[in-house]
């Protein structure tokens, strides 16, 4: 593949699992400072699209450009290391622990320019933790032992986790199943928010959701792009609405 200017350029990539092809010749561009939502109905391919660009599934065939770098022939740590950050469907965050020591142990070591010096390390990370915990809505709830945040505050913790790391590409897998109708509505303004300065990639049913944080529209269908553009222009695709919005 040539040099481009995406973010995250994947040709051709399709994965077959014992010949069914989850994922089926795929091609999508992200931009930077781009929110792209992947929509479609279950088992059209998403979630595997997620796990082929964190390197959890291999590819059968094609190409994953992030910043002009080939990630199919990467570890999952090595993708991660790139910058490359997901949120899974059932949020990993640490029960026991606080929400500000979750999102201490979640900032990126040997990160920074203060070498050695610990103390300023520990101002440096301490400033990003209380950054990070005031974008997430989380403020107030510092010193609270995470497994007494509400469903919704989990989820926002773990995008603080990974927003932390300070990823270039960030991947959402139904951010907003289970929320209040509240935090969707903060989530979404979250969104808005985080995608400036990085690319990211959310699968949503919540078309809702998807009408406030969408700049594009990704619509997938037994591994394939049905339709992608505007919100408009997907959601009157007569094709659209006879294999997804219809039902
Ligand atoms: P979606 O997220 O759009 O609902 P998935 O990506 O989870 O869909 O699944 C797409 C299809 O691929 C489904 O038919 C699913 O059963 C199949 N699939 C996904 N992962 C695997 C796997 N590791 N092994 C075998 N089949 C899989
Ligand atoms: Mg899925």
């Amino acid at each position: 593949m040539s040099i481009t200017d995406f973010t995250l350029a994947i040709e051709d990539l399709t994965v077959s699992f014992d010949g069914f092809k989850a994922v089926d010749s795929l091609n999508l561009y992200v931009d930077k400072d781009e929110l792209r939502v992947v929509i479609g109905p279950n088992g059209a391919g998403k979630t595997t699209v997620l796990d082929l660009i964190c390197g959890k599934t291999k590819a059968t065939q094609g190409s994953i450009m992030f910043k002009n770098k080939e990630l199919t022939k990467l570890s999952e740590h090595e993708i991660v290391h790139q910058g490359v950050g997901r949120k899974f469907q059932t949020p990993s965050i640490y029960e026991n622990l606080s929400v500000y020591e979750n999102l201490e142990v979640s900032y990126p070591k040997g990160h920074g320019v203060f070498g050695s010096l610990a103390f300023k390390r520990t101002a440096e990370v301490d400033k990003r933790v209380r950054e990070i915990a005031d974008e997430i809505f989380l403020a107030d709830f510092l010193d609270m032992e995470a497994a007494l945040l509400s469903h919704g505050q989990k989820q926002w913790l773990e995008i603080g986790m990974l927003l932390i790391q300070e990823p270039e590409l960030l991947m959402l897998d139904e951010p907003v199943a289970g929320m209040s109708v509240k935090e969707r509505e903060q989530t979404a303004e979250l969104l808005n928010k985080i995608c400036k300065g990085r690319s990211v990639l959310v699968i949503e049913h919540d078309m809702d959701f998807v009408a406030r944080i969408a700049h594009k529209v990704t619509v997938l269908h037994q591994g394939k792009i049905l339709a992608e553009g505007d919100m408009e222009t997907v959601q009157n695709d007569p094709k659209v609405i006879e294999v997804y919005l219809g039902h």
